[in-house]
């Protein structure tokens, strides 16, 4: 047999995309496993099989997720001095003030770490809600740096925000809905507060993709033209017009091409000038996030991807937001963003352990006894007469056969036996024009389905709902990469099943430069030796809209930072127990106990020593890891 070429770093790259995604973070190294650079390309790098190793070592369970706090920071740094650039470049004579919108990982190191991170750059946070304010208000933030409020408010979300400014904090009242500037009036005037008041504008503009709704005329918030012009009425009418400081406007999430962030730049600048002109005096002009994540590394407008970047997002905006105030003579606002995903999503990876691998049927050979069915027979000669040539109907045959003896076994007219050698030489069939037509440029449609149906499933010890919930819900694609053997070429194709009890919990779609590939690159698993999985560029909403389906909890995390010589596991947070998880659903873990004890109390046929050995187990099951753990 001709000795395979050797298989290389980079050919390792080239299979899992990594440069096209990995923003610098990330690289196969020399020994053929996953590392992590926080601190750049030119930076340390530490091989992510080695923190899991030292994690597993400490008896620390899967799933893990790995969340490296130094690549939060470079990313706040990257966010910031990209705009610093742009702004020298074009001398545009205005600020840039962004805000984290902790809706997109309110994690506690998270928000901590990107608010220490953004200090020297005035960089502030933004709440979405009364619980997000309360712990968005005992930051340390630079002084002038701001805090946003956005999404609806009662009068405690007001009276929160308005004390936070009595406190000396730069907190800005952002107008969701016409109704609110009466409530903020009133609260205002009976604590004494001037507030800093922001309209969110309804742009025509919309993004699109899955976020397309957030943006546009038909939008859930933000106040139309009639309604802005309203706003300014009343605001004059009581003396508060100064207190409009801020025009904001948000077109969705993942804006995958710049052409769209653009146009709502432009719409927002001129926005900006017309409030202006009616007296409004306007310093914040907000864009909101949607700066987008290249999730397969494409750099193109598909919904995973982005066709532009941090710099150029930067430039766009600051170039045009100059170009419309010059247009009128209106001073440069100072700009605002509310990047979240932008700045999470590097920072975390999960990582997975394969428990199982279920193989379909009919690698090995099959041999077609004398007395089986004339169906299997015919089976087994469409299998010998296939070629290149024919394979089409061949294939049309085969499955014909298949389901006609399928149709008889339900009859009671085939045996298990022959039905078993019919699926197995089906799958043998199937294999075979695999391999033919991996040559041909054209592959009719009906065998793009192929890889998928003889791709392993890597059973994964996690639930897909509680750690990669956008994978299920709106199609989310994640780069995923084994940790290790990146120097041996992949020799099967793979899709990812969970443990979770809903046939929903499986990974079928995976990342690839032109299209979505329907199976993923694997090793042969050995018997023994532990297969890990990266699943990369989780570090945005994942942790927060995870659910606990089927009652799998939170799952272990680790903080790790990454130094000149090695890394520092700096702080271990354990995953939920069994009852936490069982709590949060109205039960009281000592009334579980007590009427399991009264169950077995009653039940025959168990010896005392049983019942109590019973009931030891099961107090320590409520105490238990959720996941499975040997
Ligand atoms: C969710 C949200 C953001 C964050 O958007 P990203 O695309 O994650 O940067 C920013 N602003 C508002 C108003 C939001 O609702």
């Amino acid at each position: 047999m001709r000795q395979l070429e050797q298989y290389t770093i980079k050919d390792a790259e080239e299979t899992y995309l990594v440069p096209y995604w990995g923003h610098g973070f990330f690289r196969v190294g020399r020994q053929g496993e996953m590392e992590v650079t926080p601190l750049g390309p030119d930076g340390p790098g530490v091989s992510l099989l080695e923190v899991v190793r030292r994690l597993e070592d400490e008896g620390r369970p899967f799933p893990m997720i790995l969340r490296f706090p130094q690549i939060l920071e470079a990313r706040v740094r990257e966010l910031n001095e990209a705009f610093r650039a742009a702004i020298a470049k074009y001398g545009y004579q205005g600020a840039y003030q962004g805000v984290y919108p902790v809706k997109v990982n309110q994690r506690r190191v998270v928000v901590e770490t990107i608010a220490r991170a953004g200090r020297p750059y005035a960089f502030g946070l933004e709440a979405g809600s009364k619980a997000e304010l309360a712990l968005i208000l005992a930051q340390e933030l630079a002084e002038d740096a701001l805090v946003t409020c956005n999404g609806f408010k009662d009068e405690d979300f007001v009276r929160l925000a308005l004390m936070g400014k009595k406190l000396g904090k730069r907190v800005v009242i952002t107008l969701e809905k016409f109704a609110e500037l009466a409530r903020v009036l009133r609260v205002a005037h009976e604590l004494g507060v001037r507030p800093l008041l922001g309209l969110r504008f309804k742009l025509r503009a919309k993004g699109s993709g899955q976020w397309a709704s957030s943006g546009g005329e038909g939008a859930k918030f933000g106040l139309s033209a009639p309604e802005v012009l309203r706003a300014v009425e009343v605001l004059r009418e009581v003396g508060m017009l100064d207190s409009l400081v801020m025009l904001h406007a948000h077109i969705g999430s993942q804006i995958t091409d710049i052409r769209r962030i653009k146009a709502a730049v432009r719409e927002a600048a001129q926005t900006y000038v017309q409030l202006r002109r009616l007296g409004a005096p306007i310093r914040y002009l907000n864009l909101g996030g949607g700066l987008a994540v290249d999730y397969d590394g494409s750099k193109s407008a598909f919904y995973a991807s982005a066709n532009y970047t941090t710099w150029e997002y930067a430039e766009d905006l600051v170039y045009v937001t100059k170009e419309v105030a010059d247009q009128h003579r209106e001073v440069h606002p100072i700009l605002v963003t509310e990047s979240g995903r932008a700045l999470t999503a590097y920072h975390s990876v999960l990582v997975l352990q394969v428990i199982d691998v279920i193989r379909p049927p009919g690698e090995a050979a099959v041999e077609v006894p004398e007395d089986a069915h004339q169906l299997v027979k015919d089976l087994e000669e469409e299998y010998k007469s296939l070629t290149i040539k024919n394979y089409r109907d061949i294939y049309h045959d085969a499955l014909n056969d298949k389901e006609t003896i399928q149709t008889l076994y339900d009859l009671g007219l085939v045996s298990l036996r022959d039905r078993a050698l019919a699926e197995a030489l089906f799958y043998q069939i199937a294999r075979k024009i695999h391999r033919l037509i991996r040559t041909l440029d054209y592959v009719p449609d009906e065998f793009e389905a192929l890889p998928k149906l003889l791709a392993d499933k890597l059973v994964c010890n996690f639930s897909l709902f509680q750690s990669l919930p956008d994978t299920w819900a709106i199609k989310q694609l994640f780069p995923i990469v084994p940790l290790a053997r990146l120097l041996e070429r992949p020799t099967r194709e793979a899709t990812i099943v969970d443990i979770s009890c809903d046939s929903d919990g499986k990974i079928d779609r995976f990342i690839d430069l032109k299209d979505v590939r329907h199976t993923l690159p694997i090793h042969d698993l050995r018997p023994g030796e532990p297969y890990y999985l990266g699943v990369f560029l989780t570090g945005a909403y994942q942790d927060v809209l995870g659910s606990t389906h089927n009652l799998f909890g939170r799952v272990l995390e680790a903080h790790v930072r990454v130094e000149e010589h090695g890394f520092v596991v700096e702080r271990v947070v354990g995953g939920e127990k069994a009852r936490r998880v069982i709590e949060k659903m109205g039960y009281e873990t000592e009334d579980l106990t007590r009427a399991m004890a009264a169950v077995l109390e009653e039940a025959d046929g168990l010896s005392p020593e049983e019942k109590r050995e019973f009931l030891e187990r099961y107090r320590n099951e409520l105490v238990g890891y959720t996941y499975l753990e040997d």
